[in-house]
């Protein structure tokens, strides 16, 4: 479906976009655009070569493993923690954070939260990152080759940005993906490859795009909050509890999504697991009337809960 026949609001004309710099690396120049896009393809047909390596039991053991551990480096690491700073940690194990997200093949962490914070604070407005507003698959990929969008903003991440050891793997992002695809191959052979790196990571991409498009498009809204973000379980269930957007648009501070107990939220359960173990601390949680389910009260939204 396209949502193109709903354009945006009359914008001014666009300042250039900012250009890349040594924080992007040299290959995220827009001469070598072709080469990400030939590996972003190429990881998508590749994925079908499970059609023809057949699976084995190592081969669906690093697909659950690859899968589920590096959404949660997107959703806890990349999200939750990197653009909203929900709970707090060491600087050891925020480089865990950094580096499996940075697995996911998502490019870099800096890159990733300070383009989500623009998002937040532009939802479904004419300077926003990814709006369906724009069309479906914009939203959904379109605008990750989008020149407006190729540079980190690193003026809106400074508080990340101050560490080098970050700024080297939003630098050299690729590097954690290749070493997994290595890993694949050595543990489980050609099967192990294919499904623990091709078709994982392209389920991967697909699995946290729906957050930009359908989240946006799809589901219920409790809040009444200036974009069109909206509560959907199936998607929650897909991305580990992500697709409570309606929920993280209105309150995006907590590090927990599902507000209600039903609301299913395996990312905020496994916080709270390394909170246990004392991982990470200070787990931010939804005011206590936020949960309840008269709302009749609920105050106007913010956008200054980041
Ligand atoms: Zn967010
Ligand atoms: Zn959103």
């Amino acid at each position: 479906m396209s949502l193109a026949s709903n354009p945006m609001p009359e914008a001014k004309p666009e300042p250039a976009p900012p250009p890349v710099t040594r924080a992007d690396g040299v290959w995220s120049s827009s001469a070598l655009d072709w080469i990400t896009y030939g590996l972003y393809w190429g990881v998508h047909v590749a994925a079908l070569g499970v059609l023809f390596t057949g699976v084995t039991q190592t081969a669906l053991v690093l697909f659950a493993l690859t899968f589920w551990g590096r959404l949660f480096g997107i959703t806890g690491g990349y999200h939750r923690y990197f653009s909203h700073k929900t709970f707090k940690t060491s600087r050891a194990f925020q480089f865990v954070l950094a580096l499996l997200g940075t697995a996911a093949t998502q490019k870099g962490p800096l890159w990733w939260a300070s383009l989500h914070r623009i998002h937040h604070r532009e939802s479904d407005g004419p300077g926003d990152v990814h709006s369906p507003k724009r069309g479906f698959w914009y939203s959904h990929q379109g605008w990750i080759f989008d020149k407006r969008w190729q540079a980190t903003r690193l003026d809106g991440i400074p508080d990340f940005a101050k560490y080098p050891e970050i700024q080297w793997l939003n630098r050299w992002h690729f590097v954690p993906p290749v070493g997994l695809a290595v890993l694949c191959f050595l543990v489980g052979g050609l099967p192990g490859l294919f499904w623990g790196f091709f078709l994982s990571t392209t389920l991967l991409w697909h699995a946290t795009y729906t957050i930009n498009s359908l989240s946006h498009v799809f589901g219920k809204r409790r809040f009444e909050t200036d974009d069109t973000s909206r509560n959907n379980w199936a998607l929650a269930l897909l991305t580990c509890g992500e697709g409570w957007h309606n929920n993280h648009h209105y309150y995006m501070a907590s590090a927990r999504q599902g507000f209600r107990w039903w609301e299913i939220d395996p990312t905020y359960y496994v916080l709270r697991g390394l909170a246990a173990v004392g991982l990470i601390w200070d787990v931010r949680e939804p005011p206590a009337w936020m949960k309840q389910t008269n709302l009749a009260e609920a105050p106007a939204p913010t956008r200054k809960a980041a």
